[in-house]
């Protein structure tokens, strides 16, 4: 198969239009067989229910080529459960997992084409997403609902080294308890953009969150997880039931643990021993682990010793074993990578 002449290596992270979408509409109880098609644009009635109240749910994820030359995903089983979770929590009908991993295969392979090659950072991105898509105007769930995937390509992350980001301890919430914080859903990300949008107009790269309850927890940003190294090298990440399960989070524990002998704690983890931890890291798809070299609380500036040029070493050793993994040079376990092509 030919590849697209793109230059992958200087792609940003913005929208290009592939070759093929999937498409499948759920319609008086159940979902039609699905199918791709070419047309990128979608009409819809000006009353739609996503369009109206937001009723809309999405997944994020990557196909890359392997050393090997295979297109692989990355624990698609895992988006699709999720996207269960999300739907559920909406009111929306779900979308059978299996049908979900085939959608995102069938995409993927059509658009061949615009997976970026071995060796270049660049991956595929997928998004998997689902919307009310009859006209609701009494606040209600729709009726009818249509799930989509489609792919683009996206470049390096961390184009021209790495760099440890600025953050912020944020004055706005992500997400009330009993809200919606730990499902995918448009509607968490809308009313993060005043956030974020304030976090850079004074300089920060994100925004960490704290519980809206107590504020004296940590939470993530507005679409990373958190990863903190004690200084006797622990692994710990915050639990929270208003937090987004992240894929990439829970898969660095599973490799701090089983293939780097570290121990590992997923608890309470209060900002006042934010100032004890030796490193820092942000994770999710785009970036897997993106360092963080300072976290600034109204002025009071908590500095990793990780220091602001480069990752810590441990935070190092878990991005190199995942992205090790994920490239095929160590060994996965078991079902972790799914086979494209
Ligand atoms: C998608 C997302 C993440 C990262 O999850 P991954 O499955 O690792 O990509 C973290 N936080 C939020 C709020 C998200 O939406």
């Amino acid at each position: 198969m030919e590849k697209k002449n793109l230059d992958w290596k200087n792609l940003g992270f913005a929208y290009i239009q592939t070759d093929k979408r999937y498409v499948s509409n759920y319609k008086d109880g159940k979902w039609d067989d699905g199918a791709l098609i070419d047309d990128p644009n979608i009409v819809m009635n000006e009353c739609a229910g996503v369009l109206q109240y937001a009723q809309t749910v999405f997944e994020g994820m990557k196909a890359y080529t392997t050393e090997d030359g295979h297109i692989v995903t990355f624990r698609p089983d895992l988006n699709a459960s999720r996207m269960v979770d999300s739907a559920k929590r909406l009111e929306m009908p779900v979308f059978p997992e299996e049908r979900f991993v085939d959608a995102v295969v069938q995409t993927v392979k059509a658009n061949a084409a615009y997976v970026p090659p071995y060796g270049s950072g660049a991956t595929l991105y997928i998004r998997p997403y689902m919307f009310g898509i009859n006209p609701v105007i009494g606040v209600k769930p729709a009726d009818e609902y249509q799930f989509r995937v489609f792919t683009t390509p996206v470049g390096p992350y961390f184009k021209g080294g790495v760099k440890p980001i600025t953050i912020c301890v944020s004055d706005f919430d992500r997400a009330a308890p009993h809200g919606t914080g730990h499902i995918k859903a448009g509607l968490n990300y809308a009313m993060s953009l005043h956030a974020i949008v304030t976090a850079h107009a004074n300089g920060f790269d994100e925004n960490m969150y704290l519980d809206s309850a107590t504020r004296t927890k940590v939470e993530e940003t507005g679409g990373a997880n958190f990863l903190f190294v004690t200084k006797d090298n622990k692994i710990v990440t915050p639990h929270s039931t208003t937090i987004l399960p992240s894929i990439t989070r829970r898969s660095l524990m599973y490799v701090a643990e089983h293939y780097l002998g570290l121990e590992v704690e997923e608890r309470d983890v209060y900002f006042d021993e934010v100032k004890d931890f030796a490193e820092c890291g942000l994770c999710g798809t785009a970036a897997v682990i993106s360092p963080v070299g300072k976290v600034v609380n109204h002025g009071e500036e908590i500095c990793f010793p990780s220091g602001m040029e480069k990752m810590g070493p441990t935070i190092q050793k878990l991005y190199d074993t995942l992205t090790g993994i994920q490239m095929g040079h160590i060994e996965a376990p078991e079902g972790w990578l799914k086979v494209i092509e």
